[in-house]
């Protein structure tokens, strides 16, 4: 048996966090090093690594984190707000289950740093 990722732990509630939504598909937290006043994580039950390891059989799954994202970012009050997916180390990920960011409350440049 594998061993169960960072956001499994968060998932199954073995580790606290500030949950903000979840149903049988996702589970949506506050990061705990937000980088904008607000700051969450929307995550798939389903272990996936990152993007680019997501199959067809994942079409689903990948539609319904955009869906969530934008409803809870709703809920939270946000208007503008940006999405981020870091695939790989080069692109910033350091938790390898997959997960959006939804950040808000201030501001962004672009392009991205
Ligand atoms: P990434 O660098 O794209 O893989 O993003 C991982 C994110 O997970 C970072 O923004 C971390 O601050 C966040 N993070 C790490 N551990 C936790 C945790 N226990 N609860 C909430 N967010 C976390």
């Amino acid at each position: 048996m594998p061993e169960k990722t960072l956001f499994s732990k968060v998932i199954d509630k073995e580790i606290p966090a500030a949950i903000l939504f979840e149903d049988d598909l996702c589970v949506a937290f506050k990061d705990i090093h937000p980088q904008a006043p607000a700051h969450f994580l929307v995550v798939p039950r389903k272990p996936i690594a990152r993007l680019s390891e997501a199959s067809s059989a994942d079409h689903a799954v990948l539609g319904h984190l955009m869906l969530k994202a934008a409803q809870v970012a709703k809920e939270q009050g946000l208007d503008d707000f940006r999405v981020v997916i870091n695939n790989g180390e080069g692109a910033g990920q350091t938790v390898f289950h997959l997960h959006l960011h939804v950040l808000g409350g201030r501001s962004f440049h672009w392009p991205p740093g």
